[in-house]
């Protein structure tokens, strides 16, 4: 099932994650529905926050992106980041390495912004899948900058905070824009209720 996004203005995005401690049926059944929704959104990385549950969940796919490459490390050995996509991150956590580098970034939470952010290269991760199971690897390139953008979700950090100061300031009066109309959205819903 396609989720409605959660926009910008909503409380959940600044709520930080509980930790899963079980896969349960539902919580199988919202990663299926992450899926779904990011796919619907021509998404590349969504956080259970972004469909209004504050969970440590976050679903990554880049197959398809081909202008911005990734790289993988499984046990220390080069491997293929098309054939380990989809991927679903349980209770990450994440160590950023690597020199500091700038790229260009949205959010589905954020339609029709984006900044430049300043991020780590690379990024070791170690979570659980959907069946539970722990794995690690490290990763480079987009993917390193997609994983600590959805990770900083699930703490309920966004990217707007980690822009620098010149360029919030330049997407400021956009973020003035999108919160009211949130505010409008979340009380005409509360209204309907
Ligand atoms: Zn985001």
């Amino acid at each position: 099932m396609v989720l409605p996004v959660v926009r910008y203005g909503d409380p959940v995005l600044r709520k930080k994650g509980a930790k899963i401690e079980t896969i349960t049926p539902e919580i199988q059944q919202l990663v299926a529905d992450m899926f779904e929704t990011m796919k619907h959104a021509h998404g590349i990385g969504l956080a259970a926050q972004q469909v209004g549950r504050a969970v440590q969940l976050t679903t990554i796919d880049l197959r398809g992106v081909k202008d911005r490459p990734s790289r993988l490390w499984l046990a220390g050995q080069e491997a293929d980041v098309e054939s380990f996509m989809p991927l679903v991150l349980i209770n990450p956590v994440v160590r950023p390495v690597g020199t500091r580098a700038s790229g260009p970034e949205g959010c589905l939470s954020f339609p029709d912004i984006f900044g430049e952010i300043e991020r780590t290269a690379e990024a070791e991760v170690t979570a659980q899948n959907e069946r539970g199971e722990s794995f690690s690897f490290k990763a480079g390139g987009l993917l390193a900058r997609a994983i600590q953008h959805e990770v900083d979700h699930l703490t309920g950090i966004l990217f707007i905070d980690r822009m620098d100061t010149e360029t919030r300031a330049d997407v400021q009066p956009d973020i003035d824009v999108l919160l009211a109309k949130t505010k409008v959205a979340m009380a005409k819903q509360a209204a309907n209720r």
